[in-house]
């Protein structure tokens, strides 16, 4: 019976199970942006973190997060609807909302219950929910749960906007619209087309979920995510969710918005009702690189986009190929077969270059693809040696 449920199981999941070398190797030790492992194998320069200003082990967050645990103790004793919630997690949260320009925000244990909190919180029975067909899979998982509670889910084209319009005109007026988009998307890392998904948004009266997981901080000129790189301001009713996992080196997640709807959020979001706080150390942690990023910010994501701009130029003249429009950390190296990408993966790994395969179900099939993010802690040197290392991998794979 185990071995039947463990093989349905595996066929649901990613390729390998859980005999997966690639994904379930736990690094002993991190040396800067160098993985090292207990079982003496070759350490791995990590082009996969989402660590996008190099904050991780900051002296300043490890500090803070210590002084939390000596104050708090290490565990998020209880939910935030309950006693979970200390003065540290308030000032995290009206920090978030301040850094978005919002009113409030409220602190989920992570992105993913975040997002899977906040389609089924703010539709319910009647309501109307319109998600990017390349929306990550927190927002797919979030969806399914609002369309349990009777709202109407409509997928649109991904970055479609004459879809999107088309799909909101089908609509009842009097219902509430909710359109969900990540800024940044997680497995092509295009950016959204905000300009006209604000505008659709205001002009049917729909409020936009925006999911900025991999642009909060680390986008635009300020770091206050893709209406700061464009140059924009919010026309239509604006939420905004993020996590703390990627650029704040820490973990957990958050939604920011109008002050009355985040109070309502409290009693509703079932991913705060119902699970533990953050414990008190991530809280500081995410603080303090919020603190970090007020002085050192600019610096960091000038170096952030530094590099992907000369691993772009290096790629591309290696002949690796990458999608057209690629301006985030998220680069994908484009390759279709899903078995190639599993082996072009391994043999980055086997000469030193951590690289992650993306194969269904993280992405359509046929469209598997290696996972690199580039950091703005990465050196040339860095980016040089994970260009030779793919450039030879594919090589190596080439059918
Ligand atoms: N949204 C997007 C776009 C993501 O890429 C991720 C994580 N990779 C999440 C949400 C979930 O965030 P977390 O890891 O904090 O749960």
């Amino acid at each position: 019976m185990e071995e039947t449920l463990a093989r349905q199981v595996a066929a649901r999941g990613l390729p390998g199970g859980s005999d997966a070398v690639l994904y379930h190797r736990a690094i002993a030790r991190l040396e800067g942006l160098m993985a090292v492992y207990d079982d003496g194998s070759t350490p791995q320069l990590l082009m996969t973190t989402y660590d996008y200003l190099g904050l991780q082990g900051h002296p300043l967050l490890n500090a803070r997060a210590k002084e939390a645990i000596d104050a708090f103790g290490t565990g998020g004793h209880c939910t935030g609807a309950a006693a979970g919630m200390f003065v540290a997690h308030r000032r995290l949260e009206e920090r978030l909302a301040a850094w978005l320009g919002q009113e409030d925000a409220i602190l989920f244990p992570s992105g993913y219950q975040a997002n899977l909190s906040a389609p089924q919180a703010l539709a319910g029975a009647g309501d109307w929910v319109f998600s990017d067909s390349l929306n990550h899979a927190s927002i797919v998982d979030g969806c399914h749960l609002a369309r349990a509670r009777g709202a109407q889910l409509r997928v649109f084209g991904h970055n479609d906007i004459a879809d999107l319009r088309r799909q909101l005109a089908l609509a009842p007026s009097e219902v509430t619209k909710l359109v969900i988009c990540d800024a940044v998307f997680s497995a092509d890392g295009d950016l959204l087309r905000l300009a006209d998904v604000d505008d659709a948004c205001r002009r049917y009266g729909a409020v936009l979920l925006l999911d900025e997981a991999h642009s909060f901080a680390a986008l635009g000129p300020h770091g206050r995510g893709i209406y700061d790189h464009f140059a924009l301001r919010p026309t239509c009713a604006l939420l905004t969710m993020a996590t703390l996992s990627k650029t704040l080196a820490s973990v957990g997640g958050f939604l920011a918005g109008p002050g009355a709807v985040i109070a309502s959020l409290r009693g509703a979001a079932r991913g705060y009702v119902f699970s533990a706080a953050l414990p008190a150390p991530a809280v500081a942690a995410a603080h303090a690189a919020l603190d970090l990023l007020e002085t050192e910010g600019e610096q960091r994501r000038g170096d952030l986009s530094g590099n992907i701009s000369y691993f772009l130029h290096r790629a591309r003249a290696a002949g690796i190929p990458l999608p057209a429009d690629c301006r985030s950390g998220v680069l994908p190296v484009l390759i279709g077969d899903e078995r190639r990408a599993l082996e072009t993966a391994d043999h980055c790994r086997r000469h030193g270059v951590m690289v992650v395969p993306f194969v269904w179900p993280v992405c359509a099939r046929g469209a598997a693809r290696l996972r690199v993010n580039v950091t703005a802690r990465h050196t040339r040197l860095d980016i040089d040696t994970a260009v030779a290392r793919i450039a030879a991998a594919l090589e190596a794979t080439a059918p």
